[in-house]
């Protein structure tokens, strides 16, 4: 039985004031949350909200994370000064990385590869575009980004972290794949972890990212291989990522 993760992504969102009003909504009495929470906001903000988590049960973690180890690297962030600030994850490979910063399969695996070295659990995001699902390329690409993970690192540790499956035409756009479609790529993708080890493939947390709302959590974490949620716009109200955090059991 996995147990499943919901995951905030702020994205570049968020001030020491607007942060303070999420914080404290969040921290607001509520029913006992039955999966585990994760916060990723803005590197500037990562001190403060650790700080007010502390003691919520709910883990911090990162957006990204520099591909090398600390050193002569003006502007990036080294995975141990996330672990230093207190994060415990890191998404690495999102498709807003990798269609702005040109962040290649390889690059992402190698960050996810940086990652695990510095003490972090990455969550690895995979996804297509809108034309290679309509060309039926969908699990031929999610299975290449994931392939080139699994080139730096063994099933068994990436079964400690997490993949996201994340459709490119899916994010921030309001549209959501149908629960029927996430769960045949994240079933696509945990064979693809069975065929090198299968009891890693059991263990590994697949979780659904593009437009999960309060409205459509429900059903998308309903399915047998859909373990969780990486939410970003709808994870900016408190309420409502509480109540997708509530619909993960
Ligand atoms: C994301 O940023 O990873 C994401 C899934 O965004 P949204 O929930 O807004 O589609």
């Amino acid at each position: 039985m996995r147990r499943k993760l919901v995951a905030a992504n702020w994205k570049m969102n968020g001030s020491r004031v607007a942060n303070s009003a999420w914080l404290s909504a969040f921290a607001a009495p509520h029913a006992p949350l039955a999966c585990d929470v994760l916060v990723c906001p803005p590197f500037p903000y990562l001190e403060q909200t650790g700080m007010v988590l502390r003691g919520s049960g709910a883990i911090l973690g990162a957006q990204n994370l520099a591909a090398h180890e600390p050193g002569a690297w003006t502007g990036e962030v080294a995975g141990e000064m996330l672990v230093d600030l207190g994060c415990r994850w890191v998404i690495v490979g999102h498709s807003e990385r990798r269609q702005h910063y040109a962040e290649s399969n390889e690059l992402a695996a190698i960050k996810a590869r940086r990652a695990q070295d510095a003490g972090l659990l990455p969550i690895v995001c995979v996804g297509e575009t809108l034309a290679q699902r309509d060309g039926g390329e969908t699990v031929a690409v999610v299975g290449a980004q994931l392939a080139a993970v699994l080139a730096v690192m063994s099933a068994a540790d990436l079964a400690r972290a997490a993949i996201a499956y994340e459709p490119i035409w899916a994010i921030g756009t309001g549209r959501t794949a149908t629960p029927q479609q996430a769960q045949e790529v994240h079933a696509a993708l945990r064979a693809q972890l069975a065929k090198i080890d299968r009891s890693a493939s059991e263990r590994t947390r697949i979780l659904y990212g593009g437009s999960v709302k309060p409205g459509n959590a429900v059903e998308l974490f309903a399915q047998p291989d859909i373990d969780g949620g990486l939410i970003g716009g709808a994870s900016l109200v408190a309420a409502d990522f509480l109540a997708i955090c509530a619909a993960a059991k």
